[in-house]
């Protein structure tokens, strides 16, 4: 199935330069839903996972079908101040300035298998925080799912000790 031809590109959103990959267009159409999450489930199958992590928001969207698929528990990841429970937290640079995520501290045992669902690989920054907190709870990190991966980013290259796959190559 040709996933990218339901992906809408927005020219300079959120800023000018920016080409937008919308995500909506490929959820609102059953077939290309379901075969992205289906193709996710297949990779993950064999990998013994325990569990599903994904970062706020579209990593929710395409992480929890995924878990109920697979038959596992989700855990969120959120930006700060979102998480009733107590929180582990970790901070990471962004171009300018800096960004921090939290998770449930109780949300993963040591030594659960873990796999993160995430919409899209940039720069990679986002997920590489992901496995931070993951392992900071004694989560071991056995794949990493997106839907699109933006190869010139080379998002790849902060993911180096991980089990990455995409479905989507732009
Ligand atoms: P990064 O941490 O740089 O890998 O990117 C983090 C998140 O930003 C991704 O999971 C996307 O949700 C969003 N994002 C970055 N670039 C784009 C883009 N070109 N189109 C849509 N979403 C993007």
């Amino acid at each position: 199935m040709d996933l990218k031809k339901t992906i809408r590109e927005i020219e300079d959103f959120p800023k000018p330069g920016i080409n937008f990959k919308d995500i909506t267009t490929l959820l609102s159409n059953a077939d290309a839903f379901r075969y992205s999450v289906d193709a996710i489930i297949k990779d993950l199958k064999e990998k013994d996972v325990d569990l599903i992590v994904g970062p706020e928001a579209r990593g929710f969207l395409m992480g929890t079908p995924v878990a109920y698929g697979l038959g596992v528990g989700f855990i969120p990841i959120r930006k700060p101040g979102k998480l009733p429970g107590e929180i582990e937290s970790y901070e990471y640079g962004l171009e300018y300035g800096t960004d921090t995520l939290e998770i449930h501290k109780d949300s993963i045992k040591k030594g659960q298998r873990v796999a993160i669902v995430d919409d899209l690989l940039a720069t990679g920054g986002t997920v590489e925080a992901a496995t931070k907190l993951i392992e900071k709870l004694g989560g071991e990190v056995v794949s990493i799912q997106f839907l699109i991966e933006l190869e010139f980013l080379n998002g790849r290259d902060k993911l180096s000790k991980y089990d990455v796959n995409s479905l989507i190559k732009y």
